[in-house]
């Protein structure tokens, strides 16, 4: 069973970055506004992350890391998130099950931390002559999360992982993009033992000013800001949010960052749409930049995609998808006048 467990898991999380974008999901569920991560060799030795939001009650910590524990499961609109990523309360427990799992909370009402370490989705049974986890520890309000030696006990993952320069440069890349859509938020990441972070953002920031932090100098003056959203015609509401490059912009391939609902998702049928709206204006052999934050209908995303498969598929794609194109082509167009 212990294998089974691995496997399947082994499915929801498939590398360092997976893992990640999970917690860093949980640290924004849970009201943070500061969430700081550490890696050590790309995150398979050690991935840790530290947030500022509510943290877990200590009476919640013993079940935590056994599947389908969820604390997101109370009203309507909950359900209606469960509708539209399929698997719910499975990352924690799947993390558990591949790797070494140890949690420190504190919400604000307790008047200590909680420390806890999971195994095999429970708690790790106490060493001799100990009493067992929770225990009581230093710490501040909020959750620090660490997984080390991930894959340990799944040969097959660990061999299916890159280098862990690969590794960390996908850890920047989901941190950077999480970074954007999150401007509120401030974000680090380093390596552990650096001192300087390879990602950072202030809190309180706008979604223009992260752009031109992350990617530099560039983009700056290059950005356009569309919005489009539900016509009379179309029967379900959606709203887009972008900013994207003008023509003077011209990447040597195309950066798309995609959210739908708030959720990182990957979607190549949309990024082929919008490279041939600026394959019309752009030198060949050059790209442009789209950020695109899509509200839909939580129903309306395919309910049999999985939460980790990223590619996504929903109601009215093509649609939307001509629509946002339009709004794109049409504040291109008014710039080259
Ligand atoms: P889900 O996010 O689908 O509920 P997870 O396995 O990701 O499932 O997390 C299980 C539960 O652990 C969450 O519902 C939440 O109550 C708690 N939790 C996990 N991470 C955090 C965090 N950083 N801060 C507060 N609570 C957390
Ligand atoms: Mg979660």
């Amino acid at each position: 069973e212990a294998l089974i467990n691995r496997i399947a898991a082994g499915e929801i999380i498939h590398r360092p970055a997976s893992a990640l974008k999970e917690l860093i999901e949980n640290c924004l569920d849970a009201g943070s506004t500061s969430i700081r991560i550490t890696s050590r060799e790309g995150g398979m030795k050690l991935l840790q992350i530290q947030d500022n939001g509510c943290g877990i009650r200590r009476a919640d910590l013993p079940i935590l890391a056994e599947r389908f524990t969820t604390s997101k499961l109370s009203t309507f609109s909950d359900l209606s998130r469960i509708a539209t990523y399929g698997f719910r309360g499975e990352a924690l427990a799947s993390i558990s099950h591949v790797a070494r799992l140890s949690v420190v909370t504190k919400t604000k009402s307790d008047s200590c931390a909680w420390r806890a370490v999971y195994a095999d989705g429970a708690l790790a049974p106490p060493k001799a002559g100990q009493s067992p986890d929770p225990k009581p520890c230093a710490g501040n309000d909020g959750t620090v999360i660490t997984i080390e030696d991930l894959f340990y006990n799944t040969p097959t993952r660990l061999a299916s992982l890159r280098s862990t320069a690969e590794e960390y440069s996908r850890i920047l890349d989901v941190v950077t993009k999480y970074a954007i859509h999150n401007p509120h938020v401030s974000f680090s990441c380093k390596k552990a033992g650096s001192t300087s972070p390879d990602v950072t953002t202030p809190s309180g920031s706008e979604v223009k000013q992260t752009i031109q932090l992350l990617y530099g100098h560039s983009i700056a003056n290059e950005l356009m800001h569309v919005t489009a959203q539900k016509s009379d015609v179309d029967l379900q509401p959606w709203e887009a949010d972008v900013f994207c490059s003008n023509a003077n912009y011209q990447a040597k391939k195309t950066i798309f960052l995609l959210f739908i609902n708030h959720r990182l998702v990957e979607c190549s049928r949309m990024k082929r749409a919008f490279e041939a709206v600026y394959s019309a204006i752009l030198p060949k052999g050059t790209f442009p930049f789209v950020y695109l934050s899509l509200i839909v209908d939580p129903s309306s995303v395919d309910v049999n995609v999985h939460p980790t498969k990223r590619e996504v598929h929903f109601l009215n794609e093509e649609v939307i998808t001509e629509r946002v194109c339009d709004a794109i082509q049409n504040e291109l167009g008014k710039q080259s006048h």
